[in-house]
């Protein structure tokens, strides 16, 4: 630790910066056991579709309950379940409790509705993407709980496919063969080539939240509306779906809704709950 010796010029020492690197060190030492003690939670955030608003499905976001320091947000830890490895065991995790979450929407739902079943979105991280055993992993966490490939969603962000080659993109491809959805995450923040989109497996576009932040007024700023209608347009001539994030307010709803975009999520819908709330939402949206 730095001390000054004399005066203030050599005060090095950063008492938030040291907080950080305490909490940061302790954290991802305590990662591995966090797992095993069922730290973990996940909350989902309904999909709602732009046309007639009813829920679609949702996405799963993991939270750590972490004993000392409350509720984590994915941010605090994914980066350093990367960094350890861990993600790989974790994201699993996340994987078969959303399917099994996303079955037993079914159940009580019924699935009967001309809706068909909640949908289920799961984030991916880059390293599941190099991992060996994803394919393997999600096939088998499909048979298990009996939900079929095409109620799932396997979320990839944009940059962690940027530059992709095929080696990255086969077990993808293999899962978007077997009817698995892949979205681009976060579209829109990478530097990604929009021709590019033709090669990668991906059904789905996830606008980032930054495009629905800029449909705050209304109307909004004409060359805000122009880039969006152009990758609306583009997205739905290669078949491609299109989801917005970070929607808050009603009128970035209607003017998301007005530029083609098929779907949406945020704060103005739902925020991010437990698995109770999403039935329920789902139910209500069902019974009118
Ligand atoms: P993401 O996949 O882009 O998820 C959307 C994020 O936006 C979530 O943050 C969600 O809570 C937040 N959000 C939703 N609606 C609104 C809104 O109207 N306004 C604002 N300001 N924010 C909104 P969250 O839950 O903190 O997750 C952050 C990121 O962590 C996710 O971004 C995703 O990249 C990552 N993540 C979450 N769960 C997992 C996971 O299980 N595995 C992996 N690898 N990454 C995950
Ligand atoms: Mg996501
Ligand atoms: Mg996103
Ligand atoms: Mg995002």
């Amino acid at each position: 630790r730095a001390k000054s010796a004399g005066g203030n010029r050599f005060e090095l020492a950063d008492p938030e910066a040291d907080a950080r690197a305490i909490t940061r060190h302790g954290l991802t030492t305590a990662l591995p056991t966090a797992l095993e003690r069922g730290e973990f939670f996940i909350e989902y955030q309904p999909l709602v579709h732009l046309g007639d608003g009813s829920v679609r499905g949702a996405e799963a976001l993991v939270r750590w309950l972490h004993p000392q320091h409350g509720v984590l947000g994915p941010d605090r830890f994914i980066p350093l379940a990367e960094h350890t490895g861990l993600i790989v065991p974790l994201g699993r995790w996340v994987l078969e409790q959303s399917v099994r979450q996303a079955r037993e929407w079914r159940e009580l739902h019924g699935g009967a509705d001309a809706m068909g079943p909640l949908r289920i979105n799961v984030n991916l991280s880059p390293c599941q993407l190099t991992h060996p055993g994803l394919v393997q992993d999600t096939v088998d966490i499909l048979e298990r709980t009996g939900v079929e490939p095409d109620a799932l969603c396997l979320e990839v962000t944009e940059s962690a496919l940027i530059g992709a080659d095929d080696d990255l993109l086969k077990p993808l491809r293999r899962l978007a063969e077997m009817g698995v959805d892949i979205a681009l995450d976060d579209f829109g923040t990478g530097y990604s080539n929009l021709a590019n989109l033709r090669r990668l497996p991906v059904s789905i576009l996830k606008l980032d939240r930054s495009f629905t932040q800029s449909m705050q007024q209304f109307p909004a700023d004409p060359v805000d509306l122009k880039i969006v209608e152009g990758i609306v347009s583009l997205a739905h001539s290669l078949d491609l779906t299109v989801t917005v994030e970070g929607v808050e307010t009603g009128a970035q709803a209607e003017q998301l809704r007005i530029l083609g975009c098929d779907t949406a999520q945020g704060w103005y819908y739902a925020r991010p709950g437990p698995p109770e709330r999403l039935h329920e939402l789902a139910l209500v949206d069902a019974t009118g």
